[in-house]
Formats: structure tokens, C-alpha cells, sequence
């Protein structure tokens, strides 16, 4: 089948938008080009550890309700595991493994020191008070003791949690230890051992990426137009980080509208409403558009930054730019990948792209080890530092390979934990 066919094969099918197959997808096709055997293909794709867990909960009205949550820690060979813990409805296993195991290749493409894990709990945030939220976190916290730890497992914020989770997990922890333990999570408040620079590092983090794949393509900040989907940690920190080196950022959008000025935005002002009004619907200075139709705004660089499974075979076609840098996990589909390659679109992929706050979260990490913190400038320099050193050998990979810079990604990611699996071999 040509890969056109494949495409329009695919079309609307739901398949394409399971992360987990998505994941498999790309470290098949990895794997392949490193003439993986089947063995160590195994190992790679098995989960090292997963722990299901009860968390019965008293609930402000005096009734009992037992939630579920999970933790899976993907592998351990490169260091201690990292990854988010997300409060939500849907919640699935076999979601927590894919996660777990792209926090893997994303701790290894910028060559953190870290496995990857991903947990999480079924639960409805929104309609819960904060005292039972506390209470699932502490629960959870406690139920999972056996597996975390500086040592062992370092889970971070993710959907629904937050730095107050990250607190009450760290003093969780503590308590049981009998010491104060902050390096047990990241993402925490900065007077309990957070990280200067961390709130900033992903959208930072694509800027820098954004920087580096432009020379790629020859191009210049002041000369490129940037479509950024999303306005919140990630599309809002790098639209002003992107603006402010001189990018002309023309669409920003949230969740329920994109505004767009084919002039370019004034993007502090555009942050500054979202700030004040909650919603960018009513900003004076720019049209605004149905989001459908942001992504499909002509432009240099769209920089996807909001949520998974925006850019797929139903709109792929109609995707118009050079560059698309992925703020967001998962916004491409591996359906919508091979069309992108074949129209020549360089694609720099997320676990690449927003590496930004994991690394940070290491440095987070590190800074507690040691008890020596850090300015932001250090903070920043060490960041711009890994990233540019990441995308060099990820654009070197995909030169040698001759592949897409996700391809080259999930090889030398992958080729990382193979290569530190072979030395260290099976305890038998
Ligand atoms: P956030 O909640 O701060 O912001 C999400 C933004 O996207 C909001 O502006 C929301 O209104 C908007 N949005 C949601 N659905 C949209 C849609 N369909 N169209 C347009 N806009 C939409 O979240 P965030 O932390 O910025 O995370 C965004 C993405 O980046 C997620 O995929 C997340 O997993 C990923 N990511 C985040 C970090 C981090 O450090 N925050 C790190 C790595 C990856």
C-alpha cells in the first residue's frame, strides 16, 4: 500500500488516535531502522513494574468511596523514573503505560539520568473539594510508598495536579520517612524545594527548538509567522518567549477560540486579557476564528501546544506551513506523520520539543540532592544548554538514517537504553 493509501486508509478511524498504539507505531519503526531483535523488543515494550491500587476515601458527607489509581513505571535502566501523576475521569491503563513509556524516550532523548513512569487516579477533580483531593493524594501517595523515592521514582504535576499535589506528596512521603525528603517529586512550590525557571521551562524549551529548526531550514526569526494552538503553560510562555525574540506570532488560541492578526499579534497584550477576562473571546486587536480553522492558517511555524490528536488525517491536507514544533504530547498522529513527511514539513516532535520541564525537573532534582540552589540565569543557560545539544543530535540522527526528526528521536532515544541494557545485561 502507498503511503497516500495508507493515509486515506486510515482516515476516521479510531485507532489513530490511541496513544498507546501511536507510541508503538513510532518505536516500531525505530526499532527497525536499529535491527532490534525480537528480545530486546520485548523488553522495551513490557512495562517494568505496574501497581494497581484501592484508595477508599471518607468523603465530606460521610460516605466511603473507593477510587482506583495507578502508577507504571516503564523501565529503570538510565536512573530513577520520572514522570506526571493526572487526576481524571478517563484515566486508563493502558493510557498510563503509553505515557510511561514516552516519558522513557523523553528522558533519554536529552539524555536525563531517568526512566519514565506515568500514574494517575480515576477521579472527577471538578467535583471534589480540596480536602478529599488531599486526602486521594495522601492515600494514593501512601499506597504507592513502597515504589517512590529520590532513588527509585520521582513522579511531577501533570492533567488536574498541581504544585499543592506535589506538596502534599512530598510531605506524605516525609512523614513516613521520618525526614524531609524533597526530592521525592517535582513541580513543588519554590520555598519546598522547587526549581527556579521550572514554570517557564517548556515553553522556553520550544523556543529554543523553534530557534534551532529554523536555521535547519535556513530561515529567520523576523521573517517567520507562527501559528500557536494553546495559551496556557505551554502555547502561552512560548508565544511570549517567541514574540519577544521577534517572531511574528499572527494566532494564539484557547479552548474556545483562536484570535489572529495578519500583522502579528501584540502577544503581552493578548496574555495580559487572557490574564484579566479568563477567555481570549472579546480581545479588540485581532479577528477571531473557530479553532478548526486556526490550524489551517498559513504560516511559517505552527507551534501545536494544547492537547493530543489536533493534526490528523482529516485535516493533514489542509495544514499549511514549514515547520511545526510540538509544544503539546501527541498532536500529530502517525497517520497524519507520513503525510507531513511526504509534503516535506519538518516536524520537531514532542518528546523532543517540550523536553523543557523534565529537564528542569531534573535540575529541580539535583538542586534538592545537593541542598545549593540555583539562579534562574543558571537555570536557563543549563536548559538552552541540553536543548540545543538535543536537537543537534537528533538532527545528526536523522541525517545518518536518513529519516524524519520523530524517527531519529525515538532512535537515538531508544538506541540509549539498549546501549546501557547490553552493559548492564540480566540479573538472571
Ligand atoms: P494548560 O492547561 O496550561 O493549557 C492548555 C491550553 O490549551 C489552554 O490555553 C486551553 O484553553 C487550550 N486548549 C485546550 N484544548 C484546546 C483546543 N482544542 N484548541 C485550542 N486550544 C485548546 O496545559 P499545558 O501545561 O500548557 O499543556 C499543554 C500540552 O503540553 C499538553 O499536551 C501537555 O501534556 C503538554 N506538556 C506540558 C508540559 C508542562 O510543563 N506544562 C510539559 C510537557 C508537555
Amino acid at each position: 500500500m502507498s503511503q497516500g493509501t495508507a493515509v486515506a486508509a486510515m482516515r476516521g478511524q479510531q485507532d489513530e488516535f490511541n496513544p498507546f498504539l501511536a507510541m508503538a507505531q513510532r518505536f516500531e519503526t525505530a526499532a527497525d531502522h536499529l535491527e532490534l531483535d525480537s528480545g530486546i523488543r520485548d523488553v522495551l515494550r513490557t512495562p517494568d513494574r505496574e501497581l494497581t491500587v484501592a484508595i477508599p476515601i471518607l468523603m465530606d458527607d460521610g460516605s466511603i468511596r473507593v477510587f482506583k489509581g495507578y502508577r507504571v513505571q516503564h523501565n529503570f535502566l538510565r536512573g530513577p523514573c520520572k514522570g506526571g501523576i493526572r487526576f481524571a475521569p478517563d484515566v486508563h491503563l493502558d493510557e498510563v503505560r503509553a505515557l510511561a513509556a514516552w516519558m522513557t524516550w523523553k528522558c533519554s532523548v536529552v539524555g536525563l539520568p531517568f526512566g519514565g513512569a506515568k500514574g494517575g487516579v480515576i477521579c472527577e477533580p471538578r467535583e471534589l473539594s480540596m480536602g478529599e483531593l488531599e486526602r486521594i493524594t495522601r492515600r494514593y501517595t501512601a499506597s504507592i510508598l513502597d515504589i517512590l523515592g529520590p532513588d527509585r521514582d520521582v513522579p511531577a504535576p501533570d492533567m488536574n495536579t498541581n504544585e499543592q499535589t506535589m506538596a502534599w506528596i512530598m510531605d506524605t512521603y516525609s512523614m513516613h520517612m521520618r525526614r524531609t525528603a524533597t526530592g521525592v517529586v517535582t513541580g513543588k512550590p519554590l520555598g519546598l524545594g522547587g526549581s527556579r525557571g521550572r514554570r517557564e521551562a517548556t515553553g522556553r524549551g520550544v523556543m529554543i527548538s523553534c530557534r534551532e529548526a529554523l536555521k535547519t531550514i535556513g530561515m529567520r526569526p523576523e521573517d517567520t509567522r507562527v501559528v500557536v494552538q494553546g495559551s496556557g503553560n505551554v502555547g502561552g510562555i512560548g508565544a511570549l518567549l517567541l514574540h519577544r525574540e521577534g517572531y511574528n506570532v499572527l494566532s494564539i488560541s484557547d479552548m474556545y477560540g483562536s484570535v489572529y492578526n495578519d500583522q502579528g499579534l501584540d502577544v503581552p497584550a493578548v496574555m495580559a486579557w487572557l490574564r484579566d477576562k479568563g477567555r481570549l473571546e472579546g480581545y479588540a486587536d485581532a479577528d477571531h476564528l473557530p479553532n478548526k480553522e486556526q490550524l489551517e492558517l498559513e504560516c511559517d511555524l505552527l507551534v501545536p501546544a494544547a492537547t493530543e490528536n489536533q493534526i490528523t488525517s482529516d485535516n493533514v491536507d489542509r495544514i499549511r506551513t514549514k515547520l511545526i514544533v510540538e509544544g503539546a504530547n501527541g498532536p500529530t498522529t502517525a497517520v497524519a506523520d507520513i503525510e507531513l513527511e511526504r509534503r516535506g514539513i519538518v516536524v520537531v516532535p514532542d518528546i523532543l520539543a517540550n523536553a523543557g520541564g523534565v529537564t528542569v525537573s531534573y535540575f529541580e532534582w539535583v538542586q534538592d540532592r545537593v541542598g545549593y540552589f540555583w539562579t534562574e540565569e543558571i537555570v536557563n543557560s543549563r536548559l538552552e544548554q541540553t536543548m540545543v545539544t538535543a536537537f543537534d543530535e537528533v538532527h545528526q540522527t536523522a541525517r545518518k538514517y536518513d529519516v524524519s526528526m520523530r524517527t531519529a528521536a525515538y532512535i537515538l532515544a531508544i538506541d540509549r537504553v539498549v546501549s546501557v541494557y547490553r552493559m548492564r545485561g540480566i540479573l538472571a
